[in-house]
């Protein structure tokens, strides 16, 4: 399995910018738009991420609203393999399942389309789940919920930051096995 230097996550955290009371007062928004406009960061990324996924014969990698595509859809094009878009209700065109979960006031919900695993001759295709970061871990584990539903196994969670000191990874460990590959505390 290849691994990151020091020096490379280094650099990586250092192309994101962060953006201090986004959305609202008290969120230090990690804006990953100036890792995506640097060649070298985002080749970096995307090297790595190929390298660690390319032998692990994933049928599908499944994307987050919104930042889980743009990762999730270069990694699945690098990958050879097929992409699956999760996304907030009411946005998917044809039937969809979707699975609820709870915010610190009130609910959110996670849709995908019913057939959006239906692989021939592979009833139980394998998908890699990713998004652009962990922070209550809320979102990833109702998408996990969400793709074991749907009738297929998602074998890894992959995050680009995982938010440490909020511990929103060891709930999706419940459900499948965590990847980040930047972590910040
Ligand atoms: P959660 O369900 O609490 O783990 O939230 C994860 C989702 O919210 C991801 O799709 C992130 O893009 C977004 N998010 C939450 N907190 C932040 C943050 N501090 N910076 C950037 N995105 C965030």
């Amino acid at each position: 399995m290849n691994t990151l230097s020091q020096k490379d996550k280094q650099y990586l955290l250092d192309s994101i910018r962060e953006i201090e009371d986004f959305p609202k007062p008290g969120i230090k928004f990690k804006d990953i738009t100036t890792l995506l406009g640097n060649d070298h960061a985002f080749n970096l990324l995307m090297d790595h991420l190929t390298l660690r996924y390319q032998n692990q014969e994933i049928d599908y990698i499944a994307g987050i609203e919104s930042r889980g595509f743009i990762f999730g859809a270069a990694l699945a094009a690098r990958l050879k393999t097929r992409f699956v878009p999760i996304r907030k209700p009411g946005k998917l065109p044809y039937t969809t399942i979707s699975e609820k979960y709870s915010l610190e006031y009130g609910v959110d919900e996670v849709a995908i389309h019913i057939d959006a695993f239906s692989m021939e001759g592979n009833p139980k295709p394998k998908v890699l789940l990713i998004d652009d970061l962990i922070a209550t871990g809320g979102t990833a584990t109702a998408a996990v919920n969400l793709i074991n539903k749907a009738g297929a196994q998602c074998v890894e969670a992959c995050f680009i930051i995982n938010l440490t000191f909020l511990q929103g990874d060891l709930d999706i460990k419940k459900t499948t096995c965590v990847y980040s590959v930047l972590e910040v505390d």
